[in-house]
């Protein structure tokens, strides 16, 4: 019986190297002549574009595409930093709003407990008033009654 080992095939993305004094990208062979690896390189340049030797990067390099993308690199590069920085921008900008909706649902939240604790007291000072109307009413009769006495008593005085 033979077994097979199967080597899962890794693809790493090939990026040219920036060369810091001049600000242009050059390109440099992540494999070494007569390396063999199981990593198989991809280049932006086209889709589809692959190598994984030394040779097959040689090729690579020479080709009207990765020429004219190598030309632009720094451009696409820029555009990806700004990209990025717009992304980070906009993800900061969203965890901010995220914050601030919480911090509103919490005073919402606080409002309403308030309210409700008002619309108690509110309650209470209704039940008081119709109790102090009540006595007002009494009073107001008892005051009446005893009026009309004092009235009836200054007759017979005369
Ligand atoms: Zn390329």
């Amino acid at each position: 019986m033979t077994s097979r080992a199967i080597i899962p095939t890794t693809y790493k993305e090939y990026k040219p190297i920036l060369d810091i004094t001049s600000g242009k990208y050059y390109d440099e062979s992540p494999v070494n002549k007569g390396e063999h690896n199981s990593i198989h390189y991809r280049c932006s340049c086209k889709k589809g574009s692959i190598f994984r030797t030394f040779t097959e990067y040689n090729q690579h390099i020479k080709t009207s595409a990765h020429q004219l993308h190598l030309k632009d690199y720094h451009i696409i590069v820029e555009n990806e930093e700004n990209e990025k920085n717009k992304n980070n921008n906009l993800l900061k900008e969203n965890e901010i709003l995220k914050r601030k909706l919480i911090n509103r649902e919490n005073e919402i939240e606080k409002l309403k407990k308030e309210n409700e604790i008002f619309k108690e007291k509110y309650m209470n000072m209704v039940r008081k008033c119709g109790a102090f109307a009540t006595n007002m009413t009494k009073n107001k009769k008892k005051i009446d009654k005893l009026k009309q006495e004092n009235n009836n008593l200054k007759n017979i005085a005369g």
